[in-house]
């Protein structure tokens, strides 16, 4: 309707222009965060070597197949392995070795039998012990050297993140650097000649600056390196000025991505509109908050977003636009956030023909039944009540109103 570009063709039109930065092998220890660029493959079976699984005794489960507690069978326990040990200790029929968790199972040993399982338990564990119970079956509390991975499977796939989990699989794997895509610099700019520091000394007219401070932590937590942060007043000689040092060709600190607050709208200042005519394209987006969009590419490749000034149009600008844009350049599979369905915990109003996003809450007080609870009025200027927000309620622009109750989809953001 209206002439409006719906949010996925402008994204469309973002993305295309967004490819895979360089990559870079760097040590496992600095890798969180990023991207793999190349699989992961093990470089040893995980497990690295058939280990006990409980600390006890590794036993010829022929021997101890009929014990019970009214047959207990007495074993020699003939060595002690303990976590690191490289012995494989022969045992003969009727022969045990004590065993940790995680030592390597003798060749000679089929099962292990718990501590608890026998007479003595640890406190009388070698010398001779008496088992009370037979393990379940021959291979009991044993982990069998890759039945996880074997060495030259692939752990993790490219594309992925390396969240601490991954990074520890990757450890696992025997694997010390990895192949990851650079990280985007990103300057931040705002705009606007209204804006100070925040707890400056505010003459009328003056507010704090708070969208640099946003999109800088935005563009942080999404991998980014943030190379500037900056706020000008709406002159265009200071902006172009400006962008060209951020941007300056050459430079090992030229930003990849240059995000602009402010200057895009309707208004007679737009400053940023402006003075980057030529180099970006201003549109009008279906959606609530965040209808005027700019966006643009330089020359040298960078990415420049113009986003609307008011806080909450500018924090779901760069959730909608410069997030995928960040994670795309650094070879992400998966550029989208979670969606769940939750019910609204009360009604509200939706603009005619515009997708919403509406900065919730999510009361998880019913742990089967969570609800999304407004943050704000909706109004975009509403930047303090953005702090309690942790979600955006996404809702078609055919809706024209939500009851409470009606299922809403809603993104998670953090
Ligand atoms: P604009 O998009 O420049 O027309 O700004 C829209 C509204 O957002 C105005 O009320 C501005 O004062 C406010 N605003 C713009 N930039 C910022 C900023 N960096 N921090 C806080 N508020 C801002
Ligand atoms: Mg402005």
């Amino acid at each position: 309707m209206s002439g409006l570009r719906s949010v996925e063709e402008h994204l469309a039109d973002v993305l295309a222009a967004a490819a895979p930065l360089p990559g870079e092998r760097i040590g496992l220890a600095d890798a969180h965060g990023r991207t793999l660029r190349e699989p992961v493959r093990a470089a040893v079976d995980i497990p690295v070597f058939d280990n006990s699984a409980m600390d006890g005794f590794a036993v010829r489960f022929a021997d101890v197949t009929d014990a019970a507690p009214a047959t207990p069978v007495d074993l020699r326990v003939v060595a002690d392995l303990p976590a690191g040990t490289a012995a494989d200790p022969a045992l003969a029929p009727g022969e045990a070795a004590r065993i940790m968790t995680g030592s390597p199972v003798p060749s000679a040993a089929d099962a292990i039998v718990p501590f608890e399982d026998t007479a003595g338990g640890l406190a009388d564990s070698l010398g001779a012990i008496s088992v009370l119970r037979a393990p379940r079956a021959a291979g009991a509390h044993i982990r069998r050297a890759g039945e996880d991975a074997r060495a030259g499977d692939e752990v993790l796939p490219a594309g992925v993140q390396l969240g601490a989990l991954q990074v520890a699989a990757v450890a696992a794997a025997g694997v010390a650097e990895v192949a990851v895509t650079r990280r985007p610099r990103v300057a931040v700019i705002s705009t606007g000649s209204e804006l100070v520091e925040p707890g400056a000394p505010l003459r009328r007219g003056q507010i704090p600056e708070s969208n640099s401070l946003l999109l800088a932590a935005l563009a942080h937590d999404a991998g980014a390196d943030v190379v500037r942060r900056a706020s000008v007043p709406d002159e265009p000689d200071q902006l172009d000025a400006l962008l060209a040092e951020v941007t300056a060709a050459g430079s090992s600190h030229a930003a990849d991505v240059v995000v602009f607050s402010g200057g895009v709208s309707a208004g007679a200042y737009e400053v940023v509109k402006t003075t980057l005519a030529r180099t970006m394209v201003f549109s009008k987006v279906a959606m609530q908050p965040g209808k005027p969009q700019g966006f643009g590419r330089l020359n040298t490749g960078a990415l420049l977003f113009g986003l609307p000034g008011n806080p909450v149009s500018a924090a779901v600008s760069f959730e909608v636009f410069v997030r995928p844009a960040l994670l795309r350049l650094q070879g992400r599979t998966s550029l989208e956030r979670p969606v769940i369905a939750v019910p609204a915990a009360s009604a509200w109003r939706t603009p005619p023909g515009r997708r919403q996003y509406l900065p919730v809450v999510v009361d998880r007080s019913g742990p089967r039944q969570w609800r999304a609870v407004p943050a704000t009025t909706g109004g975009s200027h509403l930047a303090g009540g953005l702090g309690r927000a942790e979600a955006y309620a996404v809702v078609p622009a055919e809706v024209d109103a939500v009851a409470a109750g009606d299922l809403v989809d809603v993104m998670l953001i953090s």
